[in-house]
C-alpha cells in the first residue's frame, strides 16, 4: 500500500521565509499493548499509562505548547482516560483529535491480520465505518467532534483523504517522513519531505506530515538507501548503518522515542535551512509509564525521555527562536498565505497590463 498517486497528487506548501519555526507536539494517545507481538490482539485494551500522562503534559505546557493528543477508540471509551484528557483540554491546554487502530476499534469486520492493521488496506466502505465509530464515540466523551486525524502505524491509504473529508476531517498528520513501510505492507513516506501539503477534493486536507527526513551531505540519497527493498538486503542495512554512524547520512524522526536529542536537533537545523517553517514532535502516550513500549522500560527510561523532550523544547524556543503553535493556527496560516499569494498575483497582474 503505497501513499503512491495520493502522494504525487499532493500540493506541496512552502511557507515564506520570514515566518518563524513553529513547533506542535502530536501525542498517539492509545491502549498499551505487546509491541515485540507479531500479531494483534482485539482483547489488549488497557489504558493505565494515562495517570502518568500529566508529566508530559506539565512540560508541554511549561513551554507554551499545547499538544493535539489523537486518540483511538479504546481511549474515547475509557471513563479514566477521558477524564484526564478533559481536565487537559478543558483547561485550553490541549486539542483532541482521532486515531485510528483497526484491530481494536468496531466494527470487527476484517481479518486480524498485519496488512488490515492498516487501515489504508481496509476496504473503503469499512474504513469509513470504523472511523465513523471512533468519531461519535469521541464526540460522545468530549461534546466535541475532532477535526484532525492521524492514522494508527501511519497506514494512510489510497481512499483515506475523501473519507476524512466526507467525516468532516481537513487536518491529517498520517505521513511519517522518510519511512517506507512496505516491507509489513504499509505506505511509502520515503520520499515525502517535511513540508506541508494539500490533498484530496479541491486540496481541502491540509496534511501536517509527523516531522523526520534524512541529514548528511548525502541526504538526496535517503530515500534509496533506506527503502525497504534496501535495508532488507545484508550489504543494505550494513551501508545504512556506517553511513549513519558516521552521520555522513541520518534517518531521523522528531520524535525523544529512540531519537538522540543532537539527532532531533541536527534534523530540525536541516530542515530549517531547506525552508520547512511547521515541525511536529511526536511520542506514544504508553511510553510515560515504564515497561508499556520498547522506549521505557523502567522509571529512569521515562525521567530520561521526558527530560529529553523539555530540553528539546528548550533549544527550539531558544536558541532557535522558534515560537509553539496548533494545527487550527496552522490551517489559519496557511489560508492566509494562501489568500496573500493570490492578491499578490492579482496586483502584479495588474500591474503588469499598466
Ligand atoms: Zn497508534
Amino acid at each position: 500500500m503505497e501513499l503512491g498517486r495520493n502522494l504525487e497528487a499532493r500540493t506541496p506548501i512552502e511557507l515564506p521565509v520570514e515566518v518563524k519555526p513553529s513547533l506542535m507536539v502530536v501525542v498517539d494517545t492509545e491502549e498499551e499493548f505487546d509491541w515485540q507481538r507479531r500479531n494483534f490482539d482485539r482483547n489488549a485494551t488497557g489504558v493505565s499509562a494515562m495517570a502518568e500522562l500529566w508529566r508530559a503534559q506539565e512540560i508541554c505546557e511549561e513551554f507554551g505548547l499545547a499538544p493535539t493528543y489523537v486518540i483511538d477508540y479504546p481511549i474515547a471509551t475509557s471513563p479514566d482516560a477521558v477524564a484526564v484528557l478533559r481536565d487537559f483540554s478543558q483547561r485550553g491546554k490541549a486539542q483532541i483529535g482521532a486515531h485510528l487502530h483497526a484491530w481494536v476499534n468496531p466494527p470487527f469486520d476484517e481479518q486480524l491480520t498485519r496488512a488490515n492493521s492498516y487501515q489504508g488496506n481496509l476496504d473503503p466502505a469499512l474504513e469509513h465505518r470504523k472511523l465513523t465509530c471512533l468519531l461519535e464515540a469521541i464526540e460522545t466523551s468530549f461534546d466535541e467532534r475532532p477535526t484532525t486525524h492521524k492514522a494508527g502505524r501511519y497506514g494512510f491509504g489510497k481512499h483515506t483523504a475523501e473519507t476524512l473529508l466526507d467525516l468532516g476531517i481537513d487536518i491529517d498528520f498520517s505521513a511519517a517522513c522518510g519511512y517506507d513501510f512496505t516491507a509489513d505492507q504499509g505506505p511509502n513516506f520515503s520520499r515525502l519531505d517535511a513540508h506541508l501539503y494539500r490533498l484530496g477534493k479541491n486540496g481541502q486536507l491540509l496534511g501536517i506530515p509527523t516531522t523526520g527526513g534524512f541529514t548528511g551531505p548525502l541526504h538526496d540519497f535517503g530515500s534509496k538507501v533506506y527503502s525497504q527493498h534496501n535495508l532488507q538486503s545484508m550489504s543494505g542495512g550494513l551501508l545504512a548503518s556506517v553511513l549513519s554512524k558516521s552521520r555522513i547520512l541520518e534517518r531521523i524522526l522528531l520524535s525523544p522515542e529512540g531519537h538522540t536529542l543532537d539527532k532531533m536537533k541536527r534534523l530540525t537545523r536541516a530542515l530549517v535551512q531547506r525552508g520547512v517553517r511547521v515541525f511536529t514532535i511526536s511520542f506514544h502516550s504508553p511510553t510515560v509509564k515504564p515497561g508499556c513500549t520498547p522506549y521505557t522500560n523502567t522509571a529512569r527510561d521515562v525521567a530520561n525521555f521526558l527530560d529529553k523532550m523539555r530540553r528539546y523544547f528548550e533549544f527550539f524556543t531558544g536558541r532557535l527562536g522558534g515560537i509553539p503553535t496548533t494545527p487550527q493556527a496552522v490551517k489559519e496560516l496557511v489560508r492566509q498565505q494562501g489568500s496573500a499569494k493570490n492578491s499578490h498575483f492579482f496586483v502584479s497582474a495588474l500591474a503588469s497590463k499598466n
